[in-house]
């Protein structure tokens, strides 16, 4: 019964099959116009001024692997999920004359700097089998997966390599399937590769000393923790709902000192988000002083969402995007990257990554907002940021 609602869903993908291909042909377009310097002159506020001496500018770029040949009926993390996005992306005004780079499929090299062979191997075998559950959570494996899941550690890797060579300031990796639960050495919670841990590594092969690692994701960032609990060079801080999938990240879960794991109680929006920004997130990168700033950005924190009971809002989206702009400037060598993770409501995941990125470009004016505010008060989170603040010398 598997394998048939799978053959279902692989005749559906045909159609956005053929949607992809249409965009890679604008993506080429758009890169050329890319290497010919020409990101930042996109935007008429900085047409003719020293880029040196404003701020706002930021030179931005995505990176698409839609992984549409991974998908499986019926499951949240589906086939979807990154077309909406570029759909999103593409009804914009701005959104739409942001260029995209092709992303690169992940090397062998770049996957074993944290995942083991064995957990390689596995996932080939699993690949015979496929369709198939492979973890309970459940994460699934089709012909494409292996496939999809080099491309989105690949893309991650591609973004790092244009940030540090400087032709970008701030970048999105546009990914499925997303990474961050995916251990070294196990998939887990629809995640193959842990795409943010590949790219965190990438960047520290490439000379990088220290990297931050910030996870908005509503759930726990565990295989992203695993993959860095005891390096002292790359600080991992997680936001997530507690008492949910994983049901890892507990406040006082500080690896060898560069782990910060901030659970929040249902209805926690984007008030608590704003206090983490400037209480927690800000003085730890000034502290840490890291080359680049990665981000885990998922949007199952959003209220809409249906896998989760924070009360994020686009609005919050833009704003906290602005502060990790603001961070990555102040702290990070003005470098930052967000990859893909969750985000299962379709219309507020597309909203939310747009809002992202004017929250990345600095926009002064509202990214759109489908949804609207939350329903519900937040409730106060005083108690558990001051033992983040505790536990952190802060
Ligand atoms: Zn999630």
């Amino acid at each position: 019964m598997q394998a048939a609602r799978l053959c279902a869903d692989h005749s559906d993908l045909r159609t956005g099959g053929s949607r992809v291909k249409r965009l890679d042909w604008l993506f080429k377009a758009q890169e050329d116009a890319l290497h010919a310097g020409d990101v930042a002159d996109r935007d008429p506020v900085v047409m003719g001024v020293d880029r040196s001496t404003i701020a706002p500018v930021t030179r931005i770029a995505l990176f698409a692997a839609p992984a549409t040949d991974h998908d499986l009926a019926d499951h949240p993390e589906r086939a979807a999920r990154v077309p909406a996005i570029l759909a999103a992306l593409a009804a914009d005004p701005w959104t739409s004359g942001l260029p995209y780079l092709s992303p690169k499929p992940a090397t062998p090299e770049q996957l074993l700097r944290v995942h083991t062979s064995e957990h390689l191997d596995f996932l080939e075998r699993a690949l015979a089998q496929a369709p198939a559950y492979i973890d309970h959570a459940p994460t699934y494996i089709t012909t494409g997966s292996l496939d999809a899941a080099r491309l989105a550690a690949g893309a991650a890797c591609t973004l790092v390599d244009a940030l540090l060579d400087d032709r970008l300031d701030a970048g999105f990796a546009l990914v499925r399937p997303p990474g961050h639960h995916a251990t070294p050495d196990h998939a887990m919670g629809f995640c193959l590769f842990n795409n943010v841990a590949v790219a965190a590594e990438q960047a520290r092969a490439r000379g990088a000393r220290r990297v931050m690692i910030v996870d908005f994701d509503v759930h726990h960032g565990n295989g992203t923790q695993d993959a860095f609990a005891d390096n002292p060079d790359v600080l991992f801080v997680s936001t997530h709902e507690e008492g949910i999938y994983p049901l890892t990240g507990a406040v006082d879960e500080i690896g060898a000192g560069t782990m910060c794991n901030i659970p929040l109680p249902a209805g926690a929006g984007p008030a608590a988000f704003e206090r983490i920004s400037d209480e927690i997130l800000a003085p730890l990168a000034s502290r840490f002083a890291p080359d680049l700033l990665l981000v885990s950005a998922g949007y199952d924190a959003h209220w809409a969402d249906p896998l989760a009971n924070l009360q994020m809002t686009v609005p919050g989206y833009q704003r906290l995007s602005a502060r990790l702009r603001q961070i990555a400037h102040d702290s990070c060598n003005r470098k930052v990257g967000f990859v893909l993770e969750g985000g299962y409501d379709l219309e507020a995941l597309s909203a939310g990554v747009v809002a992202s990125l004017y929250g990345l470009q600095a926009k002064p004016s509202p990214a759109p907002d489908p949804y609207g505010p939350a329903p519900r008060r937040e409730p106060e989170i005083d108690s558990v940021l001051a033992q983040v603040r505790r536990l952190q010398r802060l």
